[in-house]
């Protein structure tokens, strides 16, 4: 993958993701229901409502300028601790996007980058039952991936198949942060609805672009 997509792929990515989360609405809600309050599609969608109508605009700016407009509306417009996290991250892949071109080299420290941001503000880590089990592992697995200058379709691929095993990973995991850590032991065998989100999202992202490998 010599250049990741421009942002004119910015509306695919947006329009697949609120996709993915209509189609699993059912699931997130029932996973947040369990071990939090049941809130987090209602924020996702807020997010994702908030989004839509600039994904045009958005589609003619520079990544950093995109990534930050999408950071910094995804912070006002989404509600709970998802807000200000997800907002993190974008704002601090935004911010990461500067001058750079956007290489599967230069994105995986982009996004390991983001995801430090995101540790930063949640003040946790891997192992927690939270998004950053996803997260954590994506980011790995792209530096790796640019490292090895694996071939497109197998980045793609490599980086659902780690998203996934990072959420499966989250459910036999006692939550040390965030609401489900309140369950204790009542919160092992279940999904962190936050991992599932996150998990979604980029394999609605790896769809779009699996689409322009070559
Ligand atoms: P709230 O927990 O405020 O109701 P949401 O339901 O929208 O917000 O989001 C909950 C998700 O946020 C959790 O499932 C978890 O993945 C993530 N989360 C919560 N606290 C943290 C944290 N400190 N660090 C990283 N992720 C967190
Ligand atoms: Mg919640």
């Amino acid at each position: 993958m010599h250049a990741l997509a421009s942002p004119a792929l910015i509306p695919d990515f947006i329009r697949a993701i609120a996709s993915t989360i209509r189609d699993n609405a059912e699931e997130i809600t029932a996973l947040d229901q369990t071990i939090g309050d049941g809130d987090h599609l209602i924020n996702l969608q807020r997010g994702i409502d908030g989004l839509l109508p600039q994904a045009e605009e958005l589609s003619q700016l520079d990544w950093s300028a995109a990534l930050q407009k999408i950071g910094l509306s995804v912070m006002n417009t989404v509600g709970g601790a998802s807000g200000s996290l997800y907002g993190t991250l974008f704002l601090s892949l935004g911010k990461g996007a500067k001058e750079r071109p956007m290489t599967l080299l230069h994105f995986a420290d982009v996004f390991t980058q983001g995801v430090e941001a995101v540790k930063m503000r949640g003040k946790a880590d891997l192992g927690e039952k939270t998004m950053l089990d996803v997260l954590i592992p994506v980011a790995k697995s792209l530096q790796q991936a640019a490292e090895e200058s694996v071939p497109c379709a197998k980045v793609l691929e490599n980086i659902r198949q780690t998203a996934e095993a990072g959420v499966e990973s989250t459910r036999d995991l006692l939550a040390t942060k965030g609401r489900a850590s309140f369950l204790g032991e009542r919160a092992r065998g279940h999904l962190d609805a936050g991992a599932k989100s996150s998990q979604l999202m980029i394999a609605a992202i790896a769809g779009v672009l699996a689409d322009k490998c070559f």
